[in-house]
Formats: C-alpha cells, sequence, structure tokens
C-alpha cells in the first residue's frame, strides 16, 4: 500500500469531552515522511502524535511535549488508521480533540468525502514477530503474531464490565476495509452511576447523551439505543486502533485483551519497543 495524505483541508470544531472546551480543528495534507502530527496553533507546538508522547491515559489518551498537551486524540487517531492515512498534519487552537457525536464516523464521512492523496512511496508497516504482553492489576493486552491464515491486523477482546453491563467478548479479524462499517460509528460510553464520580475529577465536561452511551441498570439511557448490538465493544475496538496508530505504522498481527483501555495499550506499545527483536519494519508491494 503506498502513502496517503488528504486532498485538502477538512475543518472541525466542536466540544471536548472532557475539558468542555470549544476547539477547531483543521486537518491539512503533509509531505511524505512527516506522519501524522499535531500543532497547537495558539501556543506553536508541534506534537508528534507517537506512542513516546502520551503524557497520560487516564479516561482519554493524552500527548504532550514541554507541558503542552494535546488531549482525547484516540478517536482522531483512528479514524486516520481505519482509513490509511499516514501522512498529516492535525492544527489545532485549543487542548482536547472535539468529542463530536462520539465515535470516528463524522471524522471517517468528512475526510471520505473530501478525499485521499495517494501519494508515491509504499508505506512502511509493522509485522510483530514475537509475542509481547502487558498486565497490570485487572487487565492485560498482548500483540501476537498473526497465524498464517489471517491478515492485517486482527484484534480479540474480552470485557468485564463488573456487573453494569453484560459481559460480551469481540472479534475482529483484518480490520483492513472492514473498519468503516463494523468499527467508525460506535460511540463512547460511561455509567451512570459514574457520572458524579468523574465530574468531581474533573472529567466529562463536555459530556451529553449526543456524544455518549450513557448506561444505567445496564440499559443505555440514549433515546436511539443503540448502533450496533454490542456498540460498547466495537467502541473499545475504535478506541484500540486509534491508541496501536501511535505505534507510527499500522501494524500486522493479532491484539487480544482483556479489560483493555488506554493505559494498557500504551503500556504495551512501551513494552513492543524495548527491543527491534519483537518486530520488523518492511512495506508491501
Ligand atoms: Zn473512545
Amino acid at each position: 500500500m503506498r502513502n496517503f495524505s488528504i486532498q485538502k483541508p477538512i475543518s472541525f470544531s466542536g466540544v471536548g469531552l472532557h475539558s468542555g472546551v470549544n476547539t477547531n480543528i483543521i486537518l491539512k495534507p503533509a509531505e511524505e515522511n512527516t506522519g501524522i502530527f499535531f500543532n497547537r496553533t495558539d501556543l506553536g507546538k508541534i506534537i508528534p502524535a507517537r506512542w513516546d508522547h502520551v503524557v497520560s491515559t487516564k479516561f482519554s489518551t493524552n500527548l504532550g511535549l514541554d507541558d503542552i498537551e494535546v488531549k482525547t486524540v484516540e478517536h482522531l487517531l483512528s479514524a486516520l488508521a481505519g482509513l490509511h492515512i499516514n501522512n498529516c498534519e492535525i492544527s489545532i487552537d485549543n487542548l482536547e480533540v472535539p468529542i463530536l457525536d462520539g465515535s470516528s464516523k463524522i471524522f471517517v464521512d468528512e475526510i471520505s468525502k473530501s478525499g485521499l492523496k495517494e501519494q508515491i512511496n509504499y508505506q512502511n508497516i509493522l509485522e510483530i514477530k514475537k509475542p509481547v504482553r502487558f498486565e497490570c492489576d485487572y487487565g492485560f493486552a498482548e500483540l501476537l503474531p498473526n497465524e498464517s491464515v489471517n491478515e492485517g491486523l486482527n484484534i480479540y477482546l474480552q470485557s468485564n464490565f463488573d456487573g453494569k453491563y453484560e459481559d460480551q467478548d469481540i472479534t475482529i479479524q483484518n480490520l483492513n476495509g472492514n473498519y468503516i462499517d463494523s468499527i467508525s460509528k460506535a460511540r463512547t460510553f460511561g455509567f451512570y452511576h459514574e457520572i458524579e464520580y468523574l465530574k468531581s475529577q474533573n472529567l466529562i465536561k463536555g459530556g451529553s447523551l449526543d456524544n455518549a452511551i450513557v448506561i444505567k441498570d445496564c440499559k443505555p439511557l440514549n433515546k436511539d439505543g443503540l448502533r450496533y448490538e454490542n456498540e460498547l465493544m466495537r467502541h473499545k475496538v475504535l478506541d484500540v486502533v486509534g491508541d496501536l496508530y501511535l505505534a507510527g505504522y499500522p501494524i500486522i498481527g493479532q491484539y487480544k485483551g482483556f479489560k483493555t483501555g488506554h493505559f494498557i495499550t500504551n503500556n504495551l506499545l512501551k513494552e513492543l519497543f524495548k527491543s527491534e527483536d519483537n518486530y520488523l519494519i518492511h512495506q508491501i508491494h
């Protein structure tokens, strides 16, 4: 696959889920070998969208450099990963990427409408060669080489919602080409009884039933219900795709996780990059 950028600048505006601040972003075409990077135009700071610039992972993935941050990057990065865009400037004039409808659908729709730009050289991809694992007291995730029948990125997740919602698991084989229909519309979610706590932590100031599924007594409070029967699990896949894209490459391999989140996936990438024996960077022609 070749490198991809976008044809022309695309603007988005909206409230940030956690900060509640209004933010404007403009996706801009970028040259080959520039990768994906944020440009905090209000403060004049470039922050590469890479795992080693993650500064916190509490309820969202937040990048930073020299004490300047861009928060909640995962849904936008998930959209770019799903569309195979690997060179893009994201200019942003405030602290947090807009949450929009809580999924990556609006990013995907607008970028698709405006068009991708195929570039000259082939994309570098990262193929998993050795199993890598990160676990903490509540969950774990692994990156494993693909089995011979598999192609691309394959994701297997198991949940445990501790009685707050029906436990589910999900298997998405070869995410390539599958992302737009099966993943991009899945919205972020929260649990009704945790809302007060999150607010007390200065989080979800921009949250509402317009941009999140809220679960009470194991059911969504949103009047139109769910977009997929297992929308919560699909959103977890959406987050994994965005968080993994911080590797700086599309990944070929299997991701297996139990109760995964931004913290676990970011630490898994740190494990991955501890040894060059774990992976091979190459191109598929
Ligand atoms: Zn999310």
